[in-house]
């Protein structure tokens, strides 16, 4: 048994795939002058197979989609015929008697850092075409065999060093029945992405791994407990079996709550929202009974691809996801790249602090023609339901009026066009640096809404980096001062009038519950497979009682006294009283 952490719940029986490492390795040392020629013939070798590798792919996207999108691939051909590039490359290596890929490497970096440079967009996608083609190249000069998964019809626990949330984004859920990653940590992104698939997840095994694991090994992933079971007996096998047999009757029965209204006892309503990433996961959200979409993490949008994604593209997107919605409302956040998310094609710089770093709205803020074709694409879908605007990582004033600046600016754009749009669009924020908190009620006068961001809120609360495997005891979702930030957040918004929700992944954990209702907190948005668990309890609840709770854990001076506190469940009375028909016992 490897005990590692349990970062999306759930059970996992099946086969291994373990993901290979990608990480080019590339020659240090200098070729000898006898070796000019051959590295020449590795050069146009691997220039003639990315050729017939781009050729492929262009027809199979040309008969998928239709020759527009296509064209792409003829501008990555005409690189490879670039004497422009050619000679780059040619100088190194005959020049500096470096390798091939070496000489790729270097030519791609320095043809990508000139055209960045340059403020022109046109350049900057050229930039990314280089870029996606040298590593093609790349990949062929150093003979890196492509990431093959196994086929559809064996579904397999992925195993990984770690994985990225663009490279969890390419996962077809369907194929994976689990995933051990060696680091990693619970409140990452690619964490969050496995929770709203469904994924059971166990995260940092590395350092309880005794032998290493193979692809075909049979394993159980136990993701609530956070264990993997390296060729389990079949005794285990059969045990982990029932379990799983048992999760998916708990499951249906919650189904049967599924068109109740989310109402305590004692008639407090609360919206419960799901948070999503992808088309793929509204379907989940819808199948939940979800009221709406809390929290549209939209950068996954702009992952996954080599360049980024045009008006049109957004639009298309947000379009689909906003009509699919009806009547019910869609948050939209911002671009929040940076942190633990990133682009292949949109060089971020290296910093010891990302996530204190140029990330989210400073992006936004900073590269003003990529934020406006977000806000346009995010209004022009607003036509087609109901669509809010959220900034991610708000520290100040100043960046709303300088944001909404830009969304006033896109708004006379559209106007002039004529595109429609909703003219009254409401615009909210994050709240989830302390600085925010500290400002909540001036921040109010600004915005119609407040979303509260509990996992970086916790992160920036504490000063305990959310990726760091070493002080993840360290990252307390219920230390005293944690709850005081929250408590003061909410009663801004409250003064000030304004909707506030929670959509971190507190909102998701049950034991929070008593915290929200006793705060009068409008909406909780959370991973879809949250809802129904957390509308089970709200049901049972009472608000008044839970204000009652909250007094007591105000007084509590550490996390595990707030804990204790926190972990009474409702009774079975209480529950069959909620609903009789459903615990009939
Ligand atoms: C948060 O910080 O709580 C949040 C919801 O945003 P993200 O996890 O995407 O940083
Ligand atoms: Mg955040």
């Amino acid at each position: 048994m490897i005990q590692g952490i349990g970062a999306s719940s759930g059970i996992a029986i099946g086969k291994a795939f373990v993901l290979p490492n990608w990480e080019w390795d590339l020659p240090e040392q200098k070729i000898d002058v006898g070796d000019l020629a051959r590295e020449f013939d590795r050069l146009y070798e691997g220039i003639r197979t990315s050729k017939v590798e781009i050729e492929q792919m262009k027809d199979e996207l040309r008969e998928a989609v239709g020759p527009e999108e296509s064209y792409i691939f003829d501008a990555h051909l005409a690189i490879l015929d670039d004497p422009v590039f050619m000679n780059e490359i040619q100088g190194i290596i005959q020049r500096q008697y470096k390798a091939a890929e070496v000489a790729v490497k270097e030519a791609i970096d320095h043809f990508v850092t000139m055209f960045d440079l340059l403020d022109d967009e046109y350049m900057k996608e050229r930039a990314l075409d280089i870029k996606d083609v040298g590593n093609r190249l790349l990949k062929h000069l150093l003979g890196a065999p492509e990431i093959t998964l196994p086929s559809d019809t064996q579904p397999f626990i992925l195993i990984a060093k770690e994985l990225s949330p663009s490279q969890l984004a390419h996962l077809n859920p369907n194929h994976v029945l689990g995933i051990a990653t060696l680091a990693g940590s619970t409140i990452s992104h690619s964490s969050i992405m496995a929770r709203a698939l469904g994924v059971p997840l166990v995260v940092g095994i590395e350092s309880k791994l005794e032998e290493t694991i193979q692809t075909g090994d049979m394993l159980i992933i136990d993701g609530g407990l956070g264990i993997v079971h390296l060729h389990p007996e079949q005794s285990l096998i059969d045990l982990y079996t029932g379990k799983q047999i048992m999760q998916s009757e708990k499951k249906q029965q919650l189904k049967g709550i599924i068109n109740f209204k989310p109402v305590t006892q004692d008639g407090k309503e609360m919206e419960l929202s799901a948070n999503i990433s992808s088309l793929k996961e509204l379907d989940v959200a819808l199948s939940s009974g979800a009221n709406g979409v809390g929290l549209f993490r939209t950068e996954f949008l702009y992952m996954d691809r080599s360049r980024l994604p045009r008006e049109e593209e957004q639009v298309e997107v947000y379009r689909r996801v906003a009509e699919e919605l009806g009547s019910k409302p869609l948050i939209i956040r911002t671009l929040d790249i940076g942190g633990d998310k990133h682009l292949d094609y949109f060089e971020l710089p290296e910093e010891d602090n990302p996530f204190l770093g140029y990330r989210a709205i400073r992006i936004c803020l900073d590269k003003t023609e990529l934020f406006k074709t977000q806000l346009r694409a995010i209004l022009r879908a607003s036509h087609y339901g109901s669509v809010k605007i959220m900034y991610p990582l708000i520290s100040s004033v100043d960046e709303v009026r300088a944001a909404n600046a830009l969304l006033g600016s896109c708004k006379k754009e559209l106007r002039a066009e004529g595109i429609p749009f909703a003219e009254e669009i409401e615009v909210g924020i994050m709240i989830e640096l302390p600085a925010a908190v500290v400002i909540a009620d001036m921040l109010a006068d600004e915005v119609d809404f407040f979303s509260i961001g509990t996992n970086d809120l916790i992160q920036f609360t504490l000063a305990v980096d959310r990726m760091n495997e070493q002080i993840s005891h360290l990252y307390e979702p219920f230390h005293p001062s944690v709850l005081r930030m929250i408590q003061l957040t909410v009663e801004a918004a409250k003064r000030k009038g304004i909707h506030v929700g929670v959509c971190g992944e507190m909102a998701g954990d049950l034991k929070a519950l008593p915290i929200w209702l006793a705060l009068d907190v409008d909406e909780l948005s959370m991973s879809a497979h949250s809802i129904l668990p957390v509308k089970e309890r709200l049901l049972a609840l009472r608000q008044q009682e839970c204000r009652s709770l909250f007094n007591r854990l105000l007084q509590c001076r550490t996390s595990a006294e707030i804990l204790a506190l926190l972990e009474l469940k409702p009774s079975e009375e209480q529950k069959a009283e909620a609903f009789p028909d459903i615990f009939k016992s």
